[in-house]
């Protein structure tokens, strides 16, 4: 079985695992700060927040950015559940904006007509997350030229684009976002087994993730209400969580991060071997926006009948998948008054799509495998 994505863990990266084993700290020690310096060198970044997964990092996003009861957040449908289950978690309202037909992505048009009606009836959103769908960037400079116009804060989910780029600089600099969230699950560019980062360019925001990823709690002098009772001395000052990394995780983030632009370029190089092999097959092949080059975390490809297509790769050998079934279609969301139809652009795009095998250790003769099978299964 050709899986449709899978991590690629060298000897190096378990002997950085081992060490710490060996070492006076699981938690809590050097390890998770070094791997926070390395996301931070490879964004441009001024602040990364490692946790215990993207779900956890953009919870803390969303508290650092004060959504509460009465706001609301805006997502995309075609995102894991996660993007859209932290503004519950936060007390928020959820809705959605449709995706552009050709990139996956936020479409700012949607987002500018959803933006006029909401403004007209007071019913702005407080945060806006755009998914960088499959390693492309959203179209970030229009998105956030939209939201900022209405004061509107805006969290990335990146959580398929540690590595990409847009615009020539790294996504995870925040140039057009608040906060920019990483996954660092196994299928994704890098892994920490489960794991996730938030980054950001503002000192508070990064304060307040800091607390809200630990309980709350505080040895900062400069954060305590009252003064030091001595060296055990510690404040609760906020309602935080146990989102802690560990630090195995973050020395496995540590040493993958020293492979990321080789995973990238790999990723690229598969992803344009796809583009030309599939070039005379009845399959849509992922559009890309020249302003982004893509992490390629994904390798979605349209087809007729995606049913028939899908049995015919899995009966193969072909492990493939599907991102993403509309959020918005799910049993949860549907009884929270959403339906089919809604959000047409993200159903249709649904009901074509396969995610073909993508992986930076994934051979050139696995890919003219898959793309053989792939042939039948198309014609399907
Ligand atoms: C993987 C993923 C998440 C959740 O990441 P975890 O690290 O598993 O919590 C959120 N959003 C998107 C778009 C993802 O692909």
């Amino acid at each position: 079985m050709i899986p449709y994505g899978r991590q690629d863990i060298s000897q190096a990266d378990i002997d950085a695992v081992v060490d710490v084993l060996k070492s006076d700290f699981l938690t809590q020690g050097p390890a998770v700060p070094a791997f926070e310096t390395a996301i931070m060198a490879a964004t441009g970044a001024a602040h990364a927040l490692a946790v215990n997964s993207a779900t956890s990092a953009l919870h803390i996003a969303c508290m650092a950015l004060d959504l509460g009861p009465g706001d609301i957040l805006w997502t995309v449908p075609n995102t894991f559940v996660a993007s859209a289950n932290v503004g519950l978690y936060c007390g928020a309202d959820v809705d959605f904006v449709d995706i552009d037909p050709a990139t996956y992505c936020m479409c700012p048009t949607a987002l500018a007509a959803k933006l006029d009606a909401a403004a007209a009836t007071d019913k702005l959103p407080k945060v806006l997350i755009p998914v960088h769908f499959a390693g492309q960037s959203a179209d970030m400079a229009a998105i956030s030229a939209l939201a900022r116009a209405h004061g509107i804060k805006i969290i990335e989910d990146a959580s398929h684009a540690i590595g990409a780029s847009y615009k020539g600089a790294p996504v995870g600099n925040c140039a057009y976002s608040d906060i920019c969230v990483f996954s660092f699950h196994p299928v994704k560019i890098i892994t920490t087994a489960e794991g996730g980062v938030a980054s950001t360019q503002d000192a508070e925001l990064a304060s307040k993730m800091n607390l809200a990823r630990s309980h709350g709690v505080t040895r900062e002098p400069d954060l305590m209400q009252n003064e030091s009772e001595g060296g055990w001395y510690y404040e609760q000052v906020a309602l935080g969580y146990n989102y802690r990394m560990t630090e195995m995780q973050a020395a496995l983030g540590a040493s993958q991060m020293t492979r990321l632009a080789e995973f990238v370029t790999r990723r690229n190089a598969l992803a344009t071997r796809y583009d030309s092999l599939l070039a005379d097959m009845p399959v849509t092949r992922p559009q890309q926006n020249p302003d982004a080059y893509s992490a390629f975390h994904l390798y979605p490809v349209q087809v007729e009948n995606r049913a028939a297509a899908f049995a015919h790769l899995c009966d193969n050998g072909i492990g493939v998948n599907v991102h993403y079934i509309p959020v918005h279609t799910q049993p949860f969301w549907q009884a929270r008054g959403f339906k089919r139809g809604d959000f047409p652009n993200a159903e249709h795009y649904y009901d074509h799509a396969i995610s073909i095998p993508l992986y930076a250790g994934l051979t050139d003769a696995d890919q003219d495998r898959v793309v053989q099978v792939l042939a039948d299964a198309a014609a399907l």
